[in-house]
């Protein structure tokens, strides 16, 4: 792999749709970089909520705003996990981003104007190498448009939440499969619509339905569009 071109290769798709799963099975494969951008603004969303700048209850975006240049985000190989755990102010928080109140708040403040523009900018100095796997909502529509090879994953509602209801339980996580189905439901409605770089399939993406697909049978299929693309 190493003497072929490098590339960057763009995810994006519903939440809980395996895009992690799946971009990082690809890095591993290719000996390339795998970001998780999706962790970057649960990182923002962690530190407004333990900050007490936002809550369940009050949502104050200009505060947010403000609070923009005390947040440090970085990542640290993890040799265990095979990815990179998020860092927030030096502050190791891969775990505390997952938990239902950062996935309930993340769509809101994701939908700042300032706190994409701060996230995409570091997005594209990650990637300015290539040799990249980047999963998202906007990577191959505002991040990297000029990314060699888009994937757009999608799968049932029903099947993400099975998904992401026994990953949360398998962590001791209390949550309920309806809160589970009610927030991967409301979070798809929220990124499809909102005004700054919505939740679109970019015109040349491909399109992966993965709801009844292993992911060796994913690996499978994204080696053949590789190919494609990089012969
Ligand atoms: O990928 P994940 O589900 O962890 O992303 C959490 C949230 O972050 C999404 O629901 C979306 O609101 C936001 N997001 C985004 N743009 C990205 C990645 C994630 O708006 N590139």
């Amino acid at each position: 792999m190493e003497n072929k071109k490098k590339i960057i290769i763009a995810i994006d798709g519903f939440s809980s749709c395996g895009k992690s799963t799946f971009a990082k099975a690809i890095a591993a494969q290719l000996g390339y970089i795998f970001i998780d951008t999706g962790a970057m603004y649960r990182a923002v969303t962690l530190y407004a909520l333990e900050n007490g700048i936002i809550s369940g209850a009050e949502f104050n975006a200009e505060a947010v705003v403000e609070a923009l240049p005390h947040i440090n985000i970085s990542f640290k190989f993890n040799p265990q996990r095979g990815a990179s755990d998020i860092y927030v102010n030096g502050e190791y928080a891969e775990e505390r981003i997952r938990g239902i109140d950062v996935s309930n708040m993340v769509s809101r403040v994701s939908s700042i104007r300032e706190v994409r523009e701060k996230l995409v900018a570091l997005q594209q100095q990650m990637g300015h190498e290539r040799g990249v796997v980047m999963d998202g909502r906007d990577i191959g529509t505002v991040v990297f448009p000029d990314a060699e090879l888009k994937i757009y994953m999608t799968a049932d509602a029903r099947v993400r939440a099975e998904r992401r209801y026994a990953e949360l339980k398998a962590k001791g996580d209390g949550v309920t499969f309806e809160q589970v189905l009610e927030n991967v439901i409301s979070r798809d409605k929220a990124d499809m619509t909102r005004a700054i770089s919505p939740l679109r399939r970019a015109d040349d993406a491909i399109e992966l339905d993965n709801s009844y697909m292993s992911v060796e049978e994913q690996m499978a299929w994204f080696m053949k569009q590789y190919e494609q693309v990089v012969g």
